[in-house]
């Protein structure tokens, strides 16, 4: 009963420390084993009930994982100076505030890490958004609209995106982003790909959000409820 009993990164496990969670919550405790079992993942759960740290936490660990493995000569190197990077996850929310939350735990859960979280919302000036995209980053956080918008600009690329979340599914179909989010799903280069882990969290199982499931993510994900 402690995030020690996970194969998580040390790095990771530390900055659980620092932030003094003590133990995983239910919804931690089921889903990261899964997460980093490479499962998609349909997961009941709340807001308060630990869900951002439930599918930060594997994520993260996967990506440090990754870039560990990477020859010196690129990114990692110390003092390399890196081009930019595109985004291995991408986490797609119904609101700014939402958004801005999930940035700032993720900021804390990288501490010492050199992954790079951006997130962008609409209603505010797309200029600095756009900047902070060029300079690059491995965890990208978004609204739908934001999103589209950003690719109709070429000002991202999901082209190297191996995690997918959409958080507070419900929510963001309620708020009418559904075409919006099968139109990102249905990008290129996201559901073609074999290795694309899918992971939605929402609250309610409306019908909606289970035929979403059905046509996004591979046939053997997991039910948490
Ligand atoms: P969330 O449901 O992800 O919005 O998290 C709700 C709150 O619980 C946030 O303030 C988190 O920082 C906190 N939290 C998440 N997981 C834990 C944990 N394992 N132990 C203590 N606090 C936690």
């Amino acid at each position: 009963d402690s995030f020690k009993d996970v194969p998580l990164h040390p790095t990771i496990i530390e900055n659980i420390e620092r932030m003094e969670y003590l133990k995983p919550t239910p919804v931690q405790k089921n889903a990261i084993p899964l997460i980093l079992g490479g499962y998609d993942l349909l997961a009941c759960a709340q807001t308060g009930s630990g869900k951002t740290a439930a599918f930060l936490l594997p994520i993260l660990s996967k990506i440090l994982a990754k870039l560990a493995r990477l020859p010196a000569t690129q990114a990692n190197r110390p003092g390399a100076r890196r081009t930019a990077p595109a985004p291995y996850a991408l986490i797609i929310v119904p609101t700014r505030e939402l958004g801005i939350q999930i940035f700032d735990d993720t900021r804390r859960f990288t501490y010492k890490t050199r992954v790079r979280p951006v997130v962008i919302y609409g209603g505010a000036e797309m200029r600095q958004q756009k900047e902070q995209l060029a300079r690059g980053c491995e965890i990208l956080i978004s609204t739908p609209g934001r999103l589209m918008d950003a690719l109709e600009r070429k000002a991202v690329s999901l082209d190297h995106v191996k995690f997918l979340v959409l958080d507070e599914a419900d929510r963001t179909l309620d708020l009418g982003f559904e075409p919006a989010i099968r139109r990102i799903l249905s990008m290129s280069n996201l559901t073609r790909d074999e290795s694309l882990m899918t992971m939605m969290f929402s609250a309610t199982f409306p019908t909606a959000i289970q035929v979403l499931a059905r046509d996004f993510m591979k046939d053997d994900y997991c039910k948490l409820r």
